[in-house]
């Protein structure tokens, strides 16, 4: 059996299906969903396949991965279509954020240790997922998104939910100053350790999406770092650049 990490507040909702994946040693490569890190393809599809299953939706599902390159691009999606699933070459190009309002279709997100952010407005049904590495969030990702929601789908910010997943914290990700620069305007988010810093990325991207008038209530943190919890989610940095990637997926069902 597949174990998820689910945010609360989008479990009150039965019309939205989302999930966090988990590392399993039931399966291959402990559960890494990521066809671009040099695994056997055939193994991360049959993983792939197992994951569907187990999200229980009584729909077909037609699932959308992008080739993240830590861009800020944000992408509508438009079609009922699977890409990227089952091959890299048909994945949404050059793309760290997916959004769309057609039921059935999952926005899937890879990470170990960059923030997988996923967004849900219930009043006009328009879903979003995420990525954002220390480059995305530099580059506003998160609100970029939020605008793209509002502009195409007339989305008030004040009925956006949003989840941030797993990902490496202030206590575990240490960076130079040559990063930590960047998110000097926002003092709360790093602690300085001699020479170099200690970064919160997802406190970063909350006081971003805060920027964006996201209510504070509606903002559900997991709390959980990549590189603590590295029995459960892969951590690029604690396992010394792995190639596992989990998958943080949400679709209007
Ligand atoms: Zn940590």
């Amino acid at each position: 059996m597949l174990d998820f990490y689910r945010f609360k507040h989008f479990q009150k909702y039965n019309t939205l299906l989302h999930a966090v994946t988990t590392k399993s040693t039931l399966y291959p490569y402990t559960f890494s969903l990521a066809l671009h890190t040099g695994e056997d393809e055939k193994s991360i599809i049959t993983n792939r396949q197992t994951l569907a299953t187990h999200l229980k939706s009584h729909n077909p599902l037609h699932f959308v991965v992008a080739q993240q390159t830590h861009s800020s691009h944000v992408k509508v999606i438009s079609a009922k279509k699977t890409q990227g699933w089952t091959s890299l070459t048909d994945a949404i190009e050059d793309c760290d954020a997916l959004v769309t309002n057609v039921p059935h279709v999952v926005l899937n997100i890879l990470t170990a240790d960059c923030v997988p952010i996923l967004l849900f407005d219930p009043v006009q049904r328009v879903v979003a997922a995420v990525h954002a590495g220390w480059k995305g969030t530099q580059e506003n990702i998160v609100q970029k998104t939020v605008e793209k929601m509002q502009v195409t789908f007339g989305v008030n910010t004040k009925d956006i939910l949003v989840g941030i997943a797993p990902s490496i914290g202030g206590c575990c990700y240490e960076v130079g100053e040559d990063v930590a620069e960047h998110f000097f305007d926002y003092p709360e988010s790093f602690t300085k350790k001699g020479e170099k810093y200690m970064l919160d990325l997802p406190t970063i991207n909350k006081m971003q999406l805060l920027q964006s008038s996201i209510q504070e209530k509606h903002i559900e943190m997991s709390n959980m770092c990549t590189a603590c919890e590295v029995a459960r989610f892969f951590s690029y940095r604690k396992e010394h650049r792995c190639s596992g990637r989990f998958m943080s997926m949400i679709t209007l069902d």
